[in-house]
Formats: C-alpha cells, structure tokens, sequence
C-alpha cells in the first residue's frame, strides 16, 4: 500500500507500530498530522516531523506526494484521457487497491458542504478545471454516496458539461452514506463499471 508515497507510508507503519493502534488507526492518524499546523507537528517525534515536510501535493492531481507530478500522474502507461474526481487521497487508494482502474485522477481534498461552511473554493475544483485538455474525453465523479458527495458532484456535472466533456457518476452499488474507504473491492469495481451519464 504505497499509494500516499514512501513517507506517508513509512508514518503509517511507525504509527501502527504504537500500542493499541490498528493499520486503519494508524492511516487515519497519519492524515490527521498531516493536516496539523506545523508548530504541533514538532512537538512529536523526529519520524512525524520528516514526514510532514516532505509530503506535498502533486501540481496535478492534488494527491499526496514526494515527487511532483505523483506516481500516477507521470505514469504513461495509464490512460490520460479519464479522470476520476474522488474527495480524499484514502478514496483514491481505495480504487488503486481493486486494480480495475487505469485512468488518473483528482483529489478534491473534501467535498461541498454547506452547513459546515465548506463551498466550491475551499476544494481543488479549480485546479480540476484547468487541467482539462483536448487530451481529456471523460471525467468519472467518485465522491461519496452522501448528501455532501451528490451535491459536489451535481455542482461539478454543471460546470465541466458546457466544457463538452463526457461526465459521470459512479453506480448506486455503494451504500448510501458509506466512506468510500471502506467498501470492499468487488463493490468498488461493479460501481465504476455501473457509471452512468450524469
Ligand atoms: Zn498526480
């Protein structure tokens, strides 16, 4: 499981390594330093301290990285002309483990959600905009099967569609309201093969 890159990786392992810390705890951990103010960080161990500052976005895609553009994104073997939009880089990972997909994608990094203050801006909508090309023929919406993941994708549908581009949504087979995270390969797969036009 080396989707996040060798640091991230390697912070996942230091921290399962930690009394009562599972391999799920432990992922969810490792995001939640990532996203800490830098000044917390430190006050951790040197391991936590390395990890932050190396990470960084890919210019691409917005995945975690140690080089830029990621793995995925210079990988000429996958299929550029597909993009799936997913909310989080564990999602991402989720769809990389089923081994069905072959096309890139694009971290949004969260998903619109009003009551908490969270609009298009705060997501990497922009940067999902601009790196649409002639190259790109169709865009896959993958965010959650939530209130906050059908609205990000309705939203997305009206503004990449005026661009010509084929949009659309994968199937119902993941349970209403379910993280993404969680579902079982199978599940994943028959959802992106199920994907109708938005
Ligand atoms: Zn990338």
């Amino acid at each position: 499981m080396n989707y996040y890159g060798e640091s991230v990786t390697r912070l996942i392992e230091q921290l399962s390594r930690l009394p009562g810390i599972g391999g799920k705890s432990a992922q969810r951990l490792a995001f939640y330093i990532i996203n800490m103010p830098e000044d917390e960080a430190r006050v951790l161990a040197e391991s936590i301290v390395s990890a932050k500052t190396e990470v960084k976005y890919c210019s691409v895609c917005c995945n975690l990285t140690d080089s830029d553009p990621c793995a995925v994104c210079s990988n000429e073997r996958r299929d550029h002309s597909i993009i799936m939009v997913v909310e989080s880089p564990r999602d991402m990972a989720a769809y990389e483990k089923t081994k069905g997909y072959n096309g890139l994608y694009h971290i949004l990094h969260g998903a619109i959600a009003v009551t908490k203050g969270i609009g298009p801006d705060d997501l990497k909508i922009r940067e999902l905009v601009n790196r649409i090309d002639d190259n790109v023929k169709e865009i896959i919406i993958a965010t959650n099967p939530t209130v906050e993941g059908d609205v990000t994708a309705v939203y997305l549908s009206k503004i990449l569609k005026p661009l010509g581009i084929r949009v659309t949504r994968i199937a119902n087979g993941v349970p209403v309201g379910s993280d993404l995270e969680y579902v079982d390969d199978v599940t994943l797969s028959r959802a992106l093969e199920g994907r109708s036009e938005m």
